[in-house]
């Protein structure tokens, strides 16, 4: 079942993405090559806390296996659901860090790929691609659209465009009083198909974009989805509601981008390029 959700139901998930959008910006002020993926999920779950909110990803996921941490923390060749951990971040990396919070019986949920210090140019390069083709899928989530019009707006970018591999395996998702709800948002697919989309539903857009070939694998961990030939593979993720002319964001890049523009140990040279106005 797709859920509409009211203006007051709208307002609480509104607040809880930002509340995201908070996290990721004191992720983008904390960070720099030195520190351990670890130390920086501790901030965060600290952050969250500390504002009356529970972390959503802690303990997700199957009772034998659930999710360990708060913030899913993704290096290089990690495509999603990464385990913070003792790995030290190094000059080059590239970092995806997926957030969750729940508050007042909402989540928001949402994501954002950082480079640390100098990365390589053709990183860098889908970088900016997946961050534009994300902005090309939230577009298409306007009334009367269709899912597929948003998988087909964030493939033509990324796969069509640059021949970047697209990941299938996992997909966007409706977001709500569930962190997984109806409908699946692919990052593929063909223009016109697929559910139809009322103003009023909460999606969460994710392109998850690799540099080279779109196969997947997993760790032993059961969670941490790498890309099979080792490349890089970036993941932005925005909170979004279907709108009457297009869709609106709830989360918010500009806050997250600022903090990384004032942090000195981040390229500087990065966020020039992917920065979309
Ligand atoms: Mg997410
Ligand atoms: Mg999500």
């Amino acid at each position: 079942m797709i859920h509409i959700r009211n203006k007051e139901e709208i307002e609480i998930i509104r607040n809880n993405a930002l509340m995201v959008t908070a996290t990721l910006t004191e992720v983008a002020k904390f960070l720099k090559p030195g520190i351990t993926t670890k130390s920086i999920d501790e901030m965060a779950e600290t952050f969250i806390r500390d504002n009356g909110g529970v972390p959503t990803f802690k303990g997700y996921g199957p009772r034998n296996n659930p999710f360990p941490a708060s913030l899913c923390i993704s290096v290089n060749e990690a495509i999603v659901h990464g385990f913070p951990s003792d790995y030290v971040l190094k000059d080059g990396d590239i970092i995806s860090v997926d957030c969750g919070f729940y508050r007042d019986g909402y989540h928001g949920d949402h994501a954002y790929t950082f480079a640390i210090g100098s990365v390589n140019q053709e990183t860098l390069d889908l970088m900016r691609v997946t961050k534009e083709a994300l902005m090309l899928g939230i577009e298409q989530a306007r009334h009367g659209n269709r899912v597929g019009d948003i998988a087909y707006a964030i493939e033509e970018h990324t796969a069509i465009k640059h021949g970047y591999g697209v990941v299938r395996e996992l997909v966007g998702h409706g977001v709500g009083k569930d962190l997984h709800e109806d409908p699946q948002v692919p990052n593929y697919g063909r223009r016109g198909s697929g559910k139809r989309l009322k103003a009023g539903m909460v999606l969460a857009i994710e392109p998850m974009i690799n540099l080279g070939t779109r196969e997947i694998a997993t760790l032993d961990d059961g969670w941490t989805i790498l890309t099979a030939d080792g490349k890089n593979s970036v993941h932005y993720e925005h909170t979004t509601l279907v709108g009457k002319e297009r869709g609106e964001n709830l989360s918010d890049f500009a806050l997250i981008e600022d903090a990384e523009r004032n942090n000195s140990e981040l390229n500087t040279g990065h966020l020039k390029k992917v920065i979309v106005s």
